[in-house]
């Protein structure tokens, strides 16, 4: 028979911090500025510039510490990891390796079978990121933009906790989860503000000991970690199998071609030479200032279900979808705060909302309708201002850029015809123009009634109220 295998996972993530200006000096971290042009002495490593700390990125550590069950570390320091490379002004980067900002969390994450399992942190760190290169434009050198030099990240180091791919994602969905909820990055692997390195190796199922792990980066989607994953468990078991080793070393995985390949091995690891860093004072967390982000940490999704179930009365179904990402956690909020009305709030955003989210590849954290809008066209139904089929237009009109419903209905003429008399004219002639339609209605046959009502609705341009033509069509065909 043959032997059965585990795979062992732990991950390295790190995360651009949601900061105004870098970690160590006043310059914007806004994306997409001209290169180098949100630079100074301290992000381009000028000598005799000082770094000093925002504020604000400690808090968001801290927050996120808080946030996946970790203790923060009262007494905490900046250490200088060297290593030469163009990206890297100053010949080193500020990290933290001694005393980290949150040690020993954890977090928990639902698996498939429902059940739950603790995934350990062993540390939070707070680091500067590094500048980009721009290789290809020019064919005898590259290029350096700094404006990335000195964008505040956390790395989240995990324990080695995770046993699949399914486990990975479901970690990082969770950190994602919690990071967006505190405000503290939009946590996008695409863009890069999340960045996962996986840890794997394997190892004979019922042995102790882990194998020997390999490092792999650049994964920037959940299925090119989950391909890579797989393509790695199964590269390390056939070494195994045919005798050989696995080899510690960082791995680069190409995801068009399906397979990794070796950057660099253990043996030309760089020796980073870390020593506290003698240009920043130790950070010193207060009582007062852990108390004051303790109280200011959002409500998180299990306490939103928990809430959403007693006090809007909405499915399950419902809430695990709203309380998914923070911004439509909001929105529904705020909406449901307007017009009262849960059910129907929430089958917007269930609905159409998702249905375009869809087709438009937006992210839940980029929808812009206001839910000021969103409660107006829920009362414009209501009221039968407007049918369903034209709310639904209307909203289309709202997910693209957030157009008062109200107006735009106005503006367009999109208002239900309230004359009767209107109705009934274009009914008759309906009727008339469709004898054979109205013959099967009267023999029984209601489908034939669908088709008079969308008959009506086209003459009438979809402006007239459904249960109405229903109604004095069902009376002229009974006449
Ligand atoms: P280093 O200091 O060399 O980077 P760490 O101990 O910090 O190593 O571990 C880095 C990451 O690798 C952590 O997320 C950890 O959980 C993971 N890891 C460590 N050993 C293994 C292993 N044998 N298999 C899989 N992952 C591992
Ligand atoms: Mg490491
Ligand atoms: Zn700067």
């Amino acid at each position: 028979m043959s032997k059965q295998y585990e795979t062992v996972i732990g991950l390295e993530v790190h995360v651009e911090l949601a900061t105004k200006t870098k970690i160590f000096c006043g310059c914007s971290t806004a994306f997409g500025a001209a290169p180098n042009t949100q630079t100074c002495p301290v992000c381009t490593g000028m000598p005799g510039s000082l770094p000093v700390l925002n504020r604000q990125v400690l808090e968001y550590a801290i927050a996120v510490g808080l946030a996946t069950n970790c203790e923060i570390t009262r007494f905490a320091k900046f250490d200088r990891k060297n290593y030469f490379y163009p990206d890297n002004p100053q010949n080193y980067q500020i990290s933290q390796l001694y005393l980290p900002i949150c040690m020993n969390g954890r977090v928990e994450i639902e698996t498939k079978d429902g059940g739950c399992k603790t995934v350990g942190i062993h540390e939070i760190h707070m680091e500067e990121d590094a500048g980009k290169l721009i290789h290809d434009e020019w064919e005898d050198c590259s290029l350096v933009d700094y404006n990335r030099s000195g964008v505040p990240l956390i790395e989240i180091v995990s324990e080695p906790d995770m046993r699949s791919a399914e486990e990975v994602i479901a970690y990082l969905e969770k950190l994602r989860l919690l990071i967006q909820y505190l405000g503290a990055s939009d946590c996008k692997l695409q863009e890069g503000s999340m960045r996962a390195d996986v840890n794997l190796s394997v190892r004979e199922v019922g042995t102790t000991q882990f194998g020997t792990r390999t490092e792999m980066k650049n994964l920037n989607s959940f299925k090119a970690i989950s391909r890579a994953i797989a393509g790695e468990a199964m590269r390390q078991i056939d070494l195994i199998e045919s005798g050989e080793k696995v080899v510690q070393e960082t791995r680069r995985w190409d995801d068009v071609k399906g397979e990794s390949y070796a950057m660099r091995s253990k043996e030309d690891a760089q020796d980073y030479r870390y020593f506290p860093d003698p240009d920043l004072v130790p950070v010193a967390v207060s009582d007062e200032m852990l108390e004051k982000i303790r109280a200011s940490q959002p409500e998180f999704r299990n306490e939103k279900r928990k809430r959403y179930k007693e006090e809007f009365g909405i499915p399950d179904y419902d809430i695990e979808i709203i309380t998914e990402y923070k911004h439509m956690a909001d929105l529904f909020e705020a909406a449901v705060a307007i017009c009262g009305q849960p059910k129907k709030v929430s089958n917007w955003l269930m609905g159409e909302t998702l249905r375009l989210m869809k087709e438009t590849e937006t992210d839940a954290q980029d929808l812009r309708f206001s839910p000021e809008h969103l409660a107006k066209l829920i009362r414009l139904v209501d009221e039968k201002v407007i049918n369903g089929s034209v709310a639904k237009e209307v909203f289309e009109v709202m997910f693209e850029e957030n157009v008062d419903p109200e107006r735009y209905v106005e503006e367009k003429g999109l208002k239900t015809v309230s004359d009767e008399g209107a109705l009934r004219k274009t009914i008759a002639e309906v009727i008339a123009a469709n004898p054979q339609s109205v013959e099967d209605y009267r023999n029984g046959k209601e489908k034939a009634i669908g088709f008079l009502v969308g008959q009506t609705m086209k003459a009438m341009k979809g402006k007239a109220d459904p249960a109405a033509v229903n109604r004095i069509l069902r009376e002229a065909c009974a006449e």
